[in-house]
């Protein structure tokens, strides 16, 4: 077999001028996941197809136990730990069954039937996973927003946590409502983290949890792999007997059975790119000035009204409604004919929503605050 392409280098020290979307037919993605992905990264994509290098067919034609798809394994999980900085303590692993798997693979190891598990309930995926750990063992719903239809992130002051929990559940960014944390929650027992939409747009403090999973398709790359961070410390308290597949422990090692090598393959871009952009720490900085660009908007006048207390807000989704349902379908209609795409909110809740994920370009959103103001100015 010919020898595979070296792995490309991390970052140039001069980045080229990023190429123009439009010039590529690409609208403004605004869809809250799968999501969009850089365009660099799909450029790099496109070149590897139909051979990668040298190797004689793409990457995900040949062995994932290859030198050559060893490398990005290798590379992407290295990556994943210098952006978050995971020292040794941490395994990386590249899961399938997507978070939801995690909603059930997380208790399935962790949840012994005579214990029991805080989850905080922010909205349908934090419900989704305490429906799952009940099959395990007893939940304590140490908070709950269902109260005003999950449009905030409870008090900590006012949550009833266990200190005797196996762990703490929590879904950092509430993908459907809107809502986010904007602090690490404080328990005595470790953390598990559903970080899926909005893992890697800022910094992740690593040291309460035990354990934090992630889709990729928001953040990080195309659906089908699921990015799982687990402490040794926390792996050690897994239960015995738990269906090899679904042991944590069992993809700790060489790869176990066949990963999602094509998912891999593109994060593993993904990551390279971010850190072109300059890592987590740009990302935060921009997902800061896009939000803030979009939430000015909404808030400028009464024609749009966001669904959620400002100190619950979003950086990822932000959700907003218009004065009727007619002008809502007809700001859907209107937006995409102009080339913005994914702004209908998700089918539980109505309205808007504008998912700004790390590889929506600034652009993007000032594309959308122009069409906001335009579509006031005709039909407020
Ligand atoms: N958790 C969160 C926060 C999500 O946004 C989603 C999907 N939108 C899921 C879990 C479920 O992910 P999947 O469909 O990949 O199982």
């Amino acid at each position: 077999m010919p020898t595979p392409a070296p792995a490309a280098p991390l970052a140039p020290a001069h980045p080229a001028a990023p190429p123009d979307p439009a010039a590529f037919g690409r609208a403004h993605n605004f869809t809250a996941g799968p999501g969009a992905l850089p365009l660099d990264v799909l450029l790099e994509l496109r070149d590897e197809i139909p051979a990668y290098g040298g190797l004689g067919a793409t990457i995900f034609e040949v062995s994932h136990r290859s030198d050559a798809y060893d490398a990005i394994d290798a590379s992407a999980k290295r990556l994943l730990r210098e952006l978050l900085g995971a020292g040794e303590e941490w395994h990386v692993l590249f899961l399938q069954g997507g978070a939801t798997m995690q909603f059930h693979q997380v208790p399935l190891n962790f949840l012994r039937a005579d214990a029991s598990a805080d989850y905080l309930n922010t909205g349908v995926w934090s419900a989704k996973a305490i429906e799952e750990a009940r099959r395990f063992g007893r939940v304590n719903v140490a908070a709950s927003s269902e109260d005003a239809a999950f449009s905030y992130i409870p008090d900590p002051a006012a949550w009833t946590l266990d200190a005797n929990a196996a762990y703490l559940h929590y879904t950092s960014n509430n993908t459907i409502f809107g809502t986010e944390f904007h602090a690490t929650p404080h328990a005595e027992v470790p953390l598990v983290c559903d970080a899926s939409s909005d893992f890697l747009s800022r910094p992740l403090v690593l040291a309460p949890h035990g354990l934090v999973y992630a889709g990729a398709q928001k953040n990080l790359g195309p659906a089908g792999v699921t990015v799982v961070l687990v402490r040794e410390s926390f792996l050690a308290t897994r239960k015995p007997d738990v269906p090899p597949i679904l042991d944590y422990g069992r993809h700790t090692g060489e790869l176990f059975n066949t990963p999602p090598v094509f998912a891999v393959y593109l994060v593993e871009k993904v990551l390279r790119w971010l850190v072109r952009q300059g890592g987590v720490g740009a990302m935060d900085a921009a997902a800061d000035r896009k939000s803030r660009a979009l939430y000015d908007r909404i808030d400028r006048t009464d024609f749009y009204r966001g669904t959620v207390r400002p100190a619950s807000r979003s950086r990822m989704n932000v959700c907003f409604r218009l004065p009727t349902e007619t002008l809502e379908a007809r700001f859907v209609r209107e937006s995409e004919a102009a080339g913005l795409i994914g702004l209908k909110g998700h089918r539980l809740v109505g309205g808007l929503r504008a998912s700004l994920y790390n590889a929506v370009p600034e652009a993007s959103v000032a594309a959308l605050v122009a069409f906001m103001d335009g579509f006031e100015a005709q039909h407020g």
